[in-house]
């Protein structure tokens, strides 16, 4: 083995679990890093405390003089618990999250010190923020962006730090990061669904959109991670042989944890306790050393952070553990990928959740109406839905193995499917007193209020209803899921809009009473958005053809599915429902067309370094050890050696077919991107990345991954794929 190897490998083996002690229950301990409600009671005035929940609940603005109340008791509060400094914690267009420290620590002359933090500091930040991603808002030697609270997610103490949850935007008011758009998103699909209950229930006066994420993860010994440069730099392995035993046993899903992955998760989780992510479920994933995570659904703004929080926290957590956490979408080729389920539901303030039927026939027209319209928006959105979806990593899992298509599809069960039917035959304008009831009773009526049982029975669907909730399965692991949120919440809420304006006019122009006019509406959509509902395995090939006479789009690429996001449709939809105006559309266009490039630049400088530096040299190696074995056989068999040194013959000379295939290859990639680099044109540079770049690296690896069956495993420098997957 090659030194580098060998030692990663021995090191993993010598790891012991670390002992996790719990000394309290976790309930008891959920929430105390958190300024949530319990601690603002202790350390707020009264005035102070009211203006965060008005805050909160409706969204009304804090007043200056109250921000410098609250500051107060929030610093008192974090100083008690040990925090030194404080921070506005953001989420930049990168995809990580950020922060600034700054010491609560003030001098006040004459060698003394105070603690300081007043309400300026807690409602407004400017981080020197030149290197965040802008797409052009900006102008960067402006550089002036500021970061202002967001009291809806509370501030928490992590390592010592009091983190204030922050929007980011530009000095003119654009948008910068992921919370603000998604906040917009949140407001319009609350907006929209409360005028739509009214038809149900006049009480209603808020809708929050619910979030549920399941984080699925790979964990690998640290040693063995930092041993492989591809892992290191890009978060995946670009080359390894499949080992003689993959994920076919099935072996590992729902199997035991193991005893090191164990300690990791329960030190996680207490983490997540402290700082109130309400973790609930965890256990194997279906390929080696994968693993899952789930908390208990929560406000989506909320249910956002905590997942980007979450995501920092794993790695800090593993780092102690000695393991590396791989949230790539595709970290090993042949074994199944990460993804980021999305359960998505609405719930009112009256303790509703919308996507669930009821017990009355009324309840479940709301119900269905709700469902309905779900379906029909993503109908209509469905290239942008696949868009929020979109990155490099998430290209590799998309259509791959286990994971969703390329196509967004809605599955829906059989009993759904079957209402649905039955809705779509009813009679066009006003319905008879005996269709009504008949319609009432029979058919909404009877709806079973759970449906759970659909859950899990379609794996295959991009976009699942299951029971009470939908679950959109084809987000990436490493995504923040304000993405997929900004554009799930929006798209629904532009449909509610719609049809309270269909329906709305069926009353005022037809007369029509307002269960004919929901009923009509209703039927309508069910057929006009039957193309989008598939309950087959969505992944045959024969779906892709269906999907293909459908209309529906099939975007494989990024590059591709992102360019829908320009389209004036997309913007002039963003814009009408104030989640963002053109220029915050196109930055974001523009941002994410960029990451693809470096995303795949950087992973094909790391190819072609590893196949010239470390393949090539090694397969020489080897290739020189059978030449000197030949001409030892040569000097003592004479003319015979050709029939006694066969197979090594052989092999000399399908390593050096390799090792030239490697090179000419490596070679022809990087002039390929030495020209695209100087293209100027973003979508001809993504293009050139995605179609000309990108294609060397299967054929590069096609041949590395041979020369590593037959070079002598003694030395090989690459960690390899049984040793990755199979170390516990
Ligand atoms: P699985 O999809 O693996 O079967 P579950 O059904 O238990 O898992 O739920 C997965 C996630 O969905 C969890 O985070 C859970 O809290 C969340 N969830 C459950 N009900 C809802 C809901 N009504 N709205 C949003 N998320 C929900
Ligand atoms: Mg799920």
């Amino acid at each position: 083995m090659s030194t580098l190897r060998f030692h990663a490998v021995k090191a993993a083996l010598r790891r012991k679990p670390l002992k996790i002690k719990e000394k309290k229950r976790r309930s008891e301990i959920f929430g105390e890093n958190v300024f949530n409600e319990t601690s603002m009671r202790q350390y707020l005035t009264k005035t102070a405390l009211n203006s965060v929940l008005e805050a909160i609940e409706k969204g009304t603005k804090i007043d200056r003089i109250v921000a410098d109340h609250i500051s107060t008791g929030m610093k008192e509060w974090a100083i008690s618990k040990g925090a030194t400094h404080y921070t506005h914690w953001f989420q930049p267009l990168t995809g990580a999250t950020a922060e600034k420290h700054d010491a609560f620590f003030e001098t006040i002359g004459d060698g003394l010190a105070i603690e300081k933090f007043g309400g300026d500091q807690l409602v407004q930040q400017e981080p020197d923020a030149s290197s965040f991603p802008n797409g052009g808002i900006r102008n960067t030697f402006e550089a002036r962006g500021y970061t202002a609270w967001d009291p809806t997610s509370p501030a928490f103490i992590y390592d010592k730090t009091l983190c204030i949850p922050t929007v980011f935007v530009s000095y003119t008011g654009e948008a910068l990061d992921f919370k603000t758009p998604l906040l917009r998103a949140l407001q319009a699909v609350d907006n929209a669904s409360v005028a739509v209950c009214k038809y149900f229930d006049k009480n209603v006066k808020k809708v929050n959109a619910s979030l549920g994420w399941e984080q699925e993860y790979f964990l690998i010994d640290s040693a063995l991670a930092i041993s492989r440069p591809d892992i290191l730099l890009t978060g995946r392995t670009v080359f390894g042989h499949s080992p003689a035993k993959g994920q076919q046993l099935d072996d590992h899903y729902f199997g035991t944890i193991p005893a090191r992955a164990m300690a990791y998760m329960r030190d996680l989780e207490h983490n997540c306790m402290l700082l109130g992510i309400p973790v609930k479920t965890r256990h194997n994933e279906v390929a080696p050393n994968q693993f899952e995570l789930a908390p208990i659904f929560e406000e989506a703004n909320l249910a956002v952070d905590h997942n980007s929080l979450l995501m920092d926290v794993m790695q800090k957590i593993a780092k102690r553990h000695n393991f590396t956490v791989l949230m790539h979408e595709k970290p090993f080729a042949g074994v199944n990928g990460s993804g980021k389920h999305n359960n998505w539901s609405l719930s009112t303030n009256t303790g509703v959740n919308l996507l669930s039927p009821g017990k009355t026939p009324m309840s479940n027209l709301q119900f269905l109406t709700f469902f309905v319209n779900t379906i029909r928006a993503v109908q209509t959105h469905e290239e942008l839905i696949r868009a929020a979806i979109a990155s490099a990593s998430n290209d590799h899992r998309l259509g791959a193995n286990e994971a969703p298509p390329a196509i967004i599809s809605v599955f829906i069960g059989d009993q759904l499917t079957k209402v649905l039917n039955e809705l779509e035959t009813v009679t066009k304008g006003k319905l008879s007193p005996k269709e009504k009831t008949d319609l009432k009773l029979n058919v909404v009526g009877k709806i079973p209020e759970i449906l759970l049982d659909n859950t899990d029975r379609n794996r295959t669907s991009s976009f699942a209803f299951t029971g009470n909730k939908f679950e959109f399965r084809a987000v990436g692991s490493t995504a923040n899921c304000a993405k997929p949120m900004t554009v799930l919440n929006t798209i629904v809420a532009k449909q509610l809009m719609d049809f309270k304006v269909e329906v709305d006019k069926l009353i005022d122009d037809k007369g029509m009473k307002k269960d004919d006019a929901i009923f009509n509406v209703l039927r309508e959509y069910i057929k006009t958005s039957k193309d989008i509902r598939f309950e087959g395995n969505g992944y045959s090939d024969d779906w892709e053809k269906e999907a293909e006479k459908r209309g529906l789009s099939n975007n494989k690429t990024t590059p591709e599915a992102l360019k829908i996001k320009k389209a004036k449709s997309t913007i002039d939809l963003f814009d009408e429902l104030g989640v963002m105006n053109s220029v915050e559309s196109m930055a974001r266009y523009e941002i994410e067309m960029e990451d693809y490039i470096h995303h795949i630049q950087i992973e094909s400088r790391i190819v072609g370094d590893m196949a010239r530096n470390h393949i090539v040299p090694t397969a020489i190696k080897y290739q020189n050890t059978l030449i000197k074995n030949v001409k030892g056989l040569k000097d003592i068999y004479g003319a015979q050696f050709k029939t006694l040194g066969k197979a090594q013959l052989g092999l000399i000379e399908k390593i050096s077919e390799h090792i030239e295939a490697i090179n000419s290859a490596v070679t022809e990639m990087t002039e390929t991107r030495k020209l695209i680099n100087n293209e100027s044109d973003l979508e001809k540079k993504a293009d050139g990345y995605c179609n000309k770049v990108r294609p060397f690296f299967d054929e590069i690896r096609y041949h590395c991954d041979k020369l590593e069956l037959m070079v002598d495993d003694e030395l090989w420098p690459l960690t390899k794929y049984r040793e990755l997957l199979f170390t516990k």
